[in-house]
């Protein structure tokens, strides 16, 4: 079990190893904590690390005033070893819990998690947008609707072994348009005016009028991939308060799914950095710039994400 020798945190003696001990901790507790924003152990105290002691000790120690101070022989750190290490587990927050100040909006839960049976197949060579596998260790990531539809999570796809898996006219790249191009995204099920939630932190790039009266949202996520929340409610980021250039905390309310002429749903695309605006794959041409193929990312949050 790692041990510090001083205290860290607020009034502490912050020696750096101890510090780097108790960041490297609350990392690994990184989903007990609401919407903590600590993403690397730097062996500095500064108001990231503070914030994450003091959600860690209102949301997991239940302390009713947290006074952000790790003692070497204290119950947080007895606690936050244990957490830390999977030998405790607590009831993991909803989005924004512990930061009463910043969650004036409730977000109702994610539908029941979805495991795909098998590995979805590359299709037209496309890559997949993948989460860097040191990102996903620290970094929760949120299954974006929330919604009570009979089909929750289901991914649709086509497996390697050319098994298809949920409604096939839903998955990434059937065709579109009598066959001259390519559906870029997967739909995901969802009722209208159901809420989206970020998927991971990030910055809000671009949104503008999409598809039959619904419009698109831009997010670039801080592990790189930019996801299009596409077929949202026009507007509805207002709601949050959200404009162009803000960011948003993974698991913030974002927008609500929009009302094309009868259905309902989102539309997720994803593509590589730096990306503003949707592309369109025509049959029988080469893969748009930048475009990614959400699959695999999207069954690793169906099956993981909070
Ligand atoms: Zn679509």
């Amino acid at each position: 079990m790692p041990e510090i020798s001083k205290s860290v945190g607020v009034s502490g003696a912050n020696q750096r190893t101890d510090v780097t001990t108790v960041q490297s901790l609350l990392i690994k507790s990184a989903r007990y904590l609401g919407s903590s924003k600590l993403y690397v152990a730097t062996g500095v105290v500064d108001a990231i690390t503070t914030a994450a002691i003091f959600r860690f000790q209102r949301v997991v120690v239940g302390m009713k005033n947290p006074d952000g101070r790790i003692d070497p022989k204290g119950g947080t750190f007895k606690l936050l070893n244990e957490v830390a290490a999977g030998k405790n587990p607590v009831p993991i927050p909803p989005p924004g819990a512990g930061d009463a100040e910043e969650s004036a909006v409730t977000v109702p839960p994610a539908p029941p998690a979805y495991t795909g049976p098998a590995e979805p197949k590359k299709h037209n060579d496309c890559p997949f947008a993948e989460m860097p596998m040191f990102y996903r260790w620290f970094a929760p990531l949120y299954w974006p609707i929330r919604t009570t539809n009979s089909e929750g999570r289901q991914v649709c796809y086509q497996d390697i072994h050319d098994k298809d898996h949920g409604n096939r006219s839903r998955r990434y790249l059937w065709p579109r348009k009598g066959g001259t191009r390519y559906h870029c995204g997967v739909d995901l099920y969802g009722n209208h005016k159901d809420m989206i939630v970020a998927v991971e932190s990030g910055t809000i790039i671009n949104h503008y009028p999409f598809y039959l009266g619904t419009h698109c949202l831009f997010i670039q996520g801080d592990s790189g991939i930019v996801i299009n929340y596409g077929e949202v409610e026009a507007g509805s980021w207002s709601e949050f308060k959200l404009r162009k250039g803000d960011r948003v905390k993974a698991g913030d309310p974002i927008a609500r799914v929009g009302k094309m002429t009868k259905s309902s749903m989102c539309h997720f695309e994803t593509y590589t950095a730096g990306t503003k605006s949707n592309q369109r794959w025509k049959t029988g041409h080469s893969r748009p710039n930048g475009l990614l193929n959400p699959t695999k990312l999207l069954l690793l949050i169906a099956r993981e994400g909070l």
